[in-house]
Formats: structure tokens, sequence, C-alpha cells
């Protein structure tokens, strides 16, 4: 495999048995988000994204409903700690129409960008410090959690799971 770094890929691989695990890992994955991080979240609809986006931001202390930006692409919320900027382009109907809605700002050096479905938004979208690919397994879901970046790297390497 090539690596643009020296160090190694970091990769961890977990099986998430029920929803529960799936939020779990997202509550985990709270205590080590850093602002200006990018995740993307990657696999088919129904694989458990916005799910673990819920973890995540329930995780950062995000209380109420946490509705899925399946059609208004984007959700803001300002917890006590971050910024979070949570994407579904799902329904993007060109690459760039996220750039001509004025989202290229929202990935900057205090938010942290949750981005479901960034396969779609063509080569423009940041590359991510995290790319969590999950994946249907039986009644439970598989998840890879992969650094791509030091920032990501450092995350991981936190993380309690
Ligand atoms: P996506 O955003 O990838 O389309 P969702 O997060 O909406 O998927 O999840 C789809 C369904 O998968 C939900 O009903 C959710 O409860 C369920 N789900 C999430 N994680 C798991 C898991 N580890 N095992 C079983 N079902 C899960
Ligand atoms: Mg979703």
């Amino acid at each position: 495999m090539v690596t643009h770094h020296n160090q190694p890929a970091f990769v961890i691989t977990r099986f998430l048995q029920e929803e529960r695990e799936t939020l779990e890992l997202g509550a985990s994955l709270a205590r080590v988000v850093q602002p200006g991080m990018v995740i993307h979240l990657c696999g088919d609809l129904g694989a458990g994204k916005t799910t673990l986006a819920r973890g995540i931001l329930s995780g950062c202390g995000v209380t109420g409903k946490i509705k899925s930006p399946t059609y208004t692409l984007v959700e803001p919320y300002t917890t006590s700690r971050l910024y979070f900027y949570h994407f579904d382009f799902y329904r993007l109907r060109q690459p760039d129409e996220w750039l001509e809605a004025g989202f290229r700002e929202y990935f900057n050096h205090d938010s942290v960008c949750l981005v479901e479905w960034p396969e779609k938004a063509g080569p423009q979208l940041p590359q991510p410090d995290l790319r969590i690919e999950l994946a249907l397994a039986g009644d439970g879901r598989n998840v890879a959690l992969r650094a791509e970046t030091e920032a990501g790297r450092q995350c991981l390497s936190e993380l309690q799971i």
C-alpha cells in the first residue's frame, strides 16, 4: 500500500452489534475530535452514518432532536466546546452545488464538519482527517475508522473503544 506519510496507515475496525453501539462509538469520538477536523462518513443508505453523527453530536452535549440533513444539506450545531456542521450530500444535484450555496466557509479552523456522502461533492471538498466507513454486516454494522492526516491519527490514538 502506498502512503503519503512516513507513518503507517492508521485504521481501527470494529463490529457494531446494534444501534446503541454505533451511538456509543460516536460518544467516544466526541471526546477526541478537535476544532478544524473534517470527518467523512461513507457507506450505503442505511449503513448508520446519521446514527454515528447523532452519537458524536449528543456526546458533545447537543440535546433535543438531531435531524438528518437529507433535505437541508446541512445542519449547524453549537456546543460548549465546538461548532459542528453536519452535511448530507446525497441529494446534491451537481458536485458544485454546495459551493454555490456558500458552504465552503463552514470548513474552517473553528468547526468540525461531519460529511455524509462526500463522494457526491466533487474534488473541491476538503480532504478528511478521518474517513469512517460503515457497512451492513448481518443485523449489525462493520465500521472502519481511517486516519488521513496527523490530526486524524492523533484522534484515533486517543480513542477509547
Ligand atoms: P444512513 O445515515 O447511513 O443512511 P442511518 O444512520 O439513518 O443510516 O441508519 C439506518 C438504520 O440503521 C437506523 O434504523 C439505525 O437505527 C440502524 N443502525 C445503526 N447502527 C446500527 C447497528 N450497529 N446495528 C444495527 N442497526 C443499526
Ligand atoms: Mg444519513
